[in-house]
């Protein structure tokens, strides 16, 4: 059967099981069971599947109608300019999260040398990015989970970036190694009642503790400020990605800690989401 009537009976199959991207996600899924790019699979409609590919292209779509999100299924995302291996145990990077990265070379652009700290790491998008983009800069990343950890060491690997990243497998309370230049988290910041609104690809799928933040989103970010406050050098910067409705109280959290906070950035969708400090 030729791809084309075959990409379309599978964005059929994912729209009568809601999910909204479904064409995109019928060719993407395609695009990985020929092992070819989508540029190629508009170009040549009159592909034909073998009955094995023609299997394992229905058991992807299968996977996909019950919600599981495309990077997991695909095992990759792509973050700033670069490629991410992931796993069901990593949060997928988001679009927004790029702010924080962006943020960083704005206010590094004239700093060749530069210790970054990168607290609850996950695939290690953040501080990855940014090691590649600043070939003097040197990371640390923690996350409590092994896991991450080892994807996390996965990408700095594919990226060439090892040599100037320490892992550890650190909880944020016990973590009291070296002085930072930066500091940059996106914590776990999701509340209890947030939760019930999030997307059921998130909450069904992604790892509960990468997301779920405590009663009011706060707890981890409490703990991140505070050992900020303790591990970051004088003038240092605190770079923080928080919740659409955190701004306030954040701030203030910040300026309990001696931070003095620079600027909140909005996301693509308009909402608050990344805060900029500097330790006084
Ligand atoms: N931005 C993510 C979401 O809304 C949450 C990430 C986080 O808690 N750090 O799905």
């Amino acid at each position: 059967m030729k791809i084309q009537n075959l990409i379309k009976e599978g964005s059929e199959y994912l729209k009568d099981n809601n999910i909204s991207s479904h064409i995109l996600d019928s060719e993407i899924l395609m695009s990985k069971i020929i092992r070819k790019n989508r540029e190629y699979i508009i170009l040549n409609p009159n592909y034909k599947l073998n009955i094995n590919q023609l299997k394992s292209f229905k058991k992807l779509l299968h996977t996909r109608s019950y919600g599981k999100p495309i990077a997991y299924i695909l095992g990759k995302k792509d973050f700033w300019n670069y490629e991410f291996e992931i796993s069901k145990d990593v949060l997928i990077p988001r679009p927004d999260t790029e702010i924080i990265v962006e943020q960083v070379l704005k206010i590094t652009k004239n700093k060749s040398r530069c210790s970054v700290l990168d607290i609850g790491t996950g695939s290690g998008c953040i501080i990855l990015s940014i090691l590649k983009e600043k070939p003097f800069f040197y990371g640390t990343a923690i996350d409590i989970s092994k896991k991450c950890i080892n994807i996390s060491i996965i990408n700095a690997l594919k990226l060439s970036v090892k040599n100037r990243v320490k892992f550890f497998k650190s909880d944020i309370d016990n973590f009291n190694y070296g002085k930072y230049d930066l500091v940059i988290s996106n914590p776990p910041y999701i509340s209890k009642l947030s939760l019930k609104y999030l997307d059921r690809d998130v909450v069904n799928f992604e790892p509960f503790n990468a997301l779920y933040g405590g009663l009011d989103g706060l707890s981890e970010i409490r703990k991140v400020i505070k050992k900020s406050s303790e591990l970051i050098k004088r003038n240092g910067k605190l770079i923080l990605e928080i919740a659409f409705d955190q701004k306030l109280k954040v701030e203030q959290l910040l300026k309990d800690k001696g931070f003095y906070v620079d600027c909140v950035l909005k996301d693509y969708a308009k909402n608050d989401r990344c805060i900029v400090s500097t330790k006084i």
